[in-house]
């Protein structure tokens, strides 16, 4: 009896095979994690780097700290944990990155521009069409002044010297990366990885002068006069204050304030009792580098003895609610940090003399509302008072555009200080000018501050030459006649990255906690990955409906359903694979919880006349 198929596939919206692929989704530039992830796990650690230094200038840097929205995303959550990916990036970029090259010019001139050849992978083939692009001049010479050298600033340079444009960054600190040296600490992100990615984007011609502060040492209109175009990615680096009795006045410091002392070995106005007040990882980042500076004291001094630091963080948020992250919170209780969950600081005491003693709090009753609106409730007849000598506060940071004189710029700034963007374009309201990063959107990620970089580089390009690159998505299925899975790979459990130990790592600052994964361990931890660029294809015309499939399914995800009970059936994300009709006979159809699906291939091993293939779904953007 003929199989008369209704639809072969019964999806084919392309964003629903890409939407598959959650790590590639998750990232603001769409990095294809799982291309590298799986490039590690067969060994060729080189073309793990060039997949995940495709699309992101700053691969090194992120495979050191980056927030990782790809894990948050990743599906082997469903099974047991999700895959390090970052972790697994770090160790690519400390295969290839330009960390281990001694020439940066050789990295990218030699190595870089020659091994970027396009395959099936989005991320690569941008970087290529931006290569190839660098060899065609302008018409005329363009300059573009990028306020600011973070994350934002760099991959906007980075992307507009590879279109031909001179980028030339304005930086007031003394050394450049932005949040990435003057705030997150050193046992974080060694700053030899800094320097040679900055190198690479300054061998691109990228110009970058610090210790200029625009609104000091040069103006906004002198910028605007003499520049084609200017980016503003000045991030938001002034700490939030509290509105507290006694918060003025010496021992109270911002948090990111103290970092980028600590970061520039500025002298440091440390007591030895410290309260830090916030709860998120910058917070932990301050309580960490508070207990660092024992050591660092001795080193700088004639002090015999660390001068040890007792730390207390104390914040709103009950433990299960504070924003840091779990690694966060575990590895400072394993350093030392005293943690106060559900204090809400009241006021900071001083002496006769104004010296900070202590800070009271008030016992919290909630923070958020029922609509998860942030509306604290306390209870001030519980106080406690936590005696130290410094106060560092890290609830936040915000942005500082005094340099703009919105009248006179026509630069659009809110009552708040936010300025007013073009989500599509990063444009601000006055011509040729364009934000990215954390001023453009608030705090978030460096990869989100990557992400609007590039993105403020087109919109700039495109300002300046009236010439468009968008890419077009193109789509490929490779069918993967021998597809096999490692052995067990559903089995291993994800590989805790190797940590140094508490009680060494605390001793000085440039200790990194995480020490990385082994090659075997991170070709372990790649085997992990579900690879959900592969999918189950079923054709009906071959399939007999003999629910072979379902059977073996080791995750019970494939299901045979009657056509009438298909909409009753709970959860429609699931893909209806294969729909068939035998004259005379009821419809039914093979349903697929892609949430469940391991990709393991079982079931078109099992398929008794091939009608389930396993293929390769790629995307990639093909530039104009
Ligand atoms: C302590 C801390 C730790 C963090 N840790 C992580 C992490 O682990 N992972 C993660 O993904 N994200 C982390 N972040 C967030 C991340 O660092 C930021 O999202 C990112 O740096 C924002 O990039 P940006 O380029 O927009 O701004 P920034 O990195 O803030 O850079 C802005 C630059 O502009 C300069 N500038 C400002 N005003 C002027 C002016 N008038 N003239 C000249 N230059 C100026 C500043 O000096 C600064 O160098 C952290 C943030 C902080 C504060």
């Amino acid at each position: 009896m003929k199989t008369v198929p209704l639809f072969k596939v019964t999806i084919p919206d392309h964003s629903y095979w890409r939407s598959q692929i959650n790590c590639q989704n998750a990232c603001p530039v769409h990095t294809d994690a799982r291309g590298y992830v799986r490039a590690i796990a067969s060994g060729d650690f080189e073309l793990a780097y060039l997949i995940a230094r495709g699309p992101n200038p700053l691969a090194s840097i992120c495979g050191r700290i980056c927030g990782a929205p790809c894990e948050a995303a990743c599906r082997r959550s469903s099974v047991d944990r999700p895959i390090g990916i970052r972790p697994l990036k770090r160790f690519a970029a400390g295969h290839s990155g330009p960390e281990v090259w001694e020439t940066k010019g050789d990295y990218f001139g030699d190595w870089l521009k020659e091994r970027i050849i396009p395959q099936l992978c989005q991320s690569r083939d941008e970087l290529l069409w931006l290569i190839r692009r660098s060899g065609e001049p302008l018409s005329r010479p363009l300059k573009v002044a990028i306020i600011g050298s973070g994350p934002a600033g760099l991959a906007c340079a980075h992307d507009l010297a590879l279109l031909g444009i001179n980028p030339v960054i304005l930086e007031m600190e003394p050394v450049p990366a932005g949040m990435l040296y003057v705030g997150v600490p050193e046992y974080r992100l060694p700053r030899d990885v800094i320097r040679a990615e900055v190198s690479v984007i300054e061998s691109l011609g990228v110009e970058i002068q610090c210790g200029v502060e625009v609104g000091k040492d040069v103006t906004f209109d002198s910028l605007q006069s003499e520049y084609d175009a200017t980016v503003i990615a000045v991030g938001a680096k002034r700490s939030r204050g509290l509105p507290l009795p006694g918060v003025q006045g010496p021992g109270v410091m911002g948090g990111v304030d103290f970092l980028r002392d600590v970061a520039l070995r500025n002298p440091l106005e440390l007591g030895a009792n410290v309260v830090v007040i916030g709860g998120g990882n910058v917070a932990y980042d301050v309580g960490r580098t508070v207990l660092r500076q024992a050591y660092f004291d001795m080193a700088r001094t004639a002090v015999r003895q660390p001068r040890v630091h007792e730390v207390h963080l104390c914040c709103l948020e009950s433990l299960m609610e504070m924003p840091a992250d779990d690694v966060e919170i575990i590895e400072g209780a394993e350093e030392g940090i005293a943690l106060h969950n559900s204090f809400g600081p009241k006021e900071i005491v001083r002496d006769g003399q104004g010296r900070v003693t202590g800070v009271t709090f008030q016992k919290v009753l909630r923070v958020y509302d029922e609509n998860k609106k942030f509306a604290p409730l306390f209870d001030s007849s519980s106080l406690t008072t936590i005696e130290c000598d410094t106060v560092l506060i890290a609830v936040g940071q915000s942005t500082d555009l005094s340099f703009i004189d919105p009248a006179r710029h026509g630069v659009a700034i809110s009552e708040r200080g936010i300025p007013v963007v073009e989500q599509s374009t990063l444009a601000g309201a006055a011509r040729g000018v364009f934000f990215a990063g954390d001023v453009a959107h608030g705090p978030g990620l460096m990869i989100h501050a990557i992400a609007s970089g590039k993105k403020a580089a087109r919109s700039v390009y495109e300002y300046l030459t009236g010439q468009s690159i968008e890419p077009k998505t193109l789509e490929f299925h490779l069918e993967l006649p021998n597809y096999k899975r490692e052995t067990g790979y559903e089995r291993i459990a994800r590989i805790d990255i190797p940590a140094s130990d508490p009680k060494e790592r605390v001793r000085r600052q440039d200790i990194c906690v995480e020490s990385g994964y082994s090659e075997p361990m991170a070709r372990t931890e790649a085997s992990r990955c579900l690879d959900c660029g592969v999918n189950t294809i079923f054709d009906s015309d071959k399939c007999v409906l003999c629910g072979g499939c379902a059977e073996v399914c080791p995750t019970l995800c494939l299901r045979l359903v009657s056509i009438e009970n298909l909409e009753q059936d709970d959860g429609m994300h699931r893909a209806v694979e294969s729909v068939s009709v035998r004259p005379g006979e009821p419809i039914s159809a093979i349903i697929k919880d892609e949430e469940r699906c391991i990709r393991c291939a079982c079931c078109a091993q099992r398929c008794p006349t091939g009608a389930i293939t396993m293929e390769r779904f790629c995307f990639r953007e093909s530039w104009p």
